[in-house]
């Protein structure tokens, strides 16, 4: 098959390379770069606790896969790096729904807390679950391991090329425009992040439930140093924050609708979240030395929308990453595939079924 991807961030080069073993695939992207917007602004943590019981399941079977890449890549992608999540006095009710929901995790005491991260202030904590299947991610280097796959297997990648328009034909094959040209495909696979909709109202097919949040992140010069410790998580998902010798990246775990565009941060979003990391620890952050923000693109019900639209069989949805787009990129990429190569195995079928977009079939 003629095959276009639309998107060069981490969903839409993992899937083309994929697919890219089968079939003739062109990436079209509309930034002068790939992985520009979200796949460039992430936190870059793999965490086996985080989110729903599908997402534990593909960020769980990716880890397989990140083994085969990093030898295709020749350096490591998952560094080690532990999560800790911590309830305060008044939310120990939630301890057991929350270690129930997370396998991963377990409960460390005070002292333990203590010695991986000092610089908390103890008074403030009521329980600490650790999770320790976490890694920090070379989100570049697998985004690149990707675009090597890809481009050995005969992939091309058409830069600054934005789709204006997609116009089907009866037999389901379909012409692609951007400004300055025309493609013809047998299949389109969306894989535009937080355009997802604007995609489908292009190529005239029904959108989803898509859902943009804009999330900030900031670094700041520490005036002590200390060991790398681990993502320290103000639970559910109140803040946070990990230190790195004498530097500590940190987020208000902020979740501002937005529309598709190139986020920024916001100062009162930076603000908000270094106040409340200064009350929780003694780290006593200062001044700000860089910021950013992204848009962490969810479903109504938090599971990525993976599979052909409702209305129209040559359009395949590969949309809604929301917050975990990098950890769970090698098994979903290669689900989606396999769903498009009628490959699926009995194993994969119902986590399959659960992520086709036609659940959200009846929406407006
Ligand atoms: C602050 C923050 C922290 C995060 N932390 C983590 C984390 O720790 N771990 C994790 O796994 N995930 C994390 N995420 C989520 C992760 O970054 C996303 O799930 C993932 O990057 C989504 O990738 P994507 O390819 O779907 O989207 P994008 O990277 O946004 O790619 C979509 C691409 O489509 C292109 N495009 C759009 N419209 C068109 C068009 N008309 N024509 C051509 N191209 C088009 C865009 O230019 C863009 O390059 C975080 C996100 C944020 C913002």
């Amino acid at each position: 098959m003629n095959i276009i991807v639309i998107g060069g961030g981490i969903a839409g080069i993992s899937i083309a390379a994929e697919l890219s073993r089968d079939h003739a695939v062109t990436l079209l992207e509309m930034e002068k770069q790939l992985a520009h917007h979200t796949t460039g602004r992430s936190a870059a943590l793999y965490l086996g606790s985080y989110g729903n019981s599908n997402i534990q399941t593909l960020t769980r079977e990716s880890f397989d896969i990140y083994t085969e890449l990093c030898n295709e890549y020749g350096y490591p992608l998952l560094t080690p790096r532990g999560m800790v999540q911590i309830l305060d006095h008044q939310q120990l009710h939630e301890l057991d729904e929350t270690l129930a929901k997370h396998p991963t995790m377990e409960i460390i005491s005070i002292d333990e807390l203590r010695e991986i991260a000092p610089y908390i202030r103890h008074e403030l904590v009521g329980a600490v679950l650790h999770d320790q299947s976490g890694y920090d991610i070379d989100v570049a280097g697998l985004h690149q391991t990707y675009v090597r796959r890809f481009t050995s297997n005969g992939g091309v990648i058409e830069k600054s090329n934005e789709v204006t328009k997609i116009t089907f034909n009866s037999n389901g094959t379909s012409e692609v425009r951007t400004p300055h040209l025309t493609f013809h495909a047998d299949l389109i696979v969306n894989a535009s992040g937080a355009w997802g909709n604007i995609i489908a109202e292009r190529a005239q097919c029904a959108t989803i439930p898509l859902m943009p949040l804009r999330r900030t992140i900031f670094t700041s010069k520490l005036s002590q140093s200390y060991e790398p410790g681990p993502m320290v998580l103000r639970h559910p998902e109140e803040f946070y924050f990990r230190v790195d010798r004498g530097t500590v990246l940190g987020s208000p775990a902020d979740e501002t609708p937005s529309i598709p565009c190139d986020a920024q941060p916001e100062e009162i979003d930076v603000a908000m979240a270094i106040e409340a990391i200064n009350e929780f620890t003694t780290l006593n952050i200062r001044s700000v030395e860089s910021t950013w923000a992204g848009l962490r693109t969810f479903t109504s019900d938090k599971s990525p929308a993976m599979g052909c639209n409702s209305d129209q069989s040559h359009f395949f949805w590969f949309c809604g990453q929301g917050g975990y787009g990098i950890q769970m990129a090698p098994k979903l990429a290669s689900l989606a595939a396999d769903v498009i190569n009628n490959k699926i195995n009995t194993a994969d079928a119902s986590l399959a079924l659960q992520l086709s977009p036609q659940r959200f079939s009846t929406h407006p």
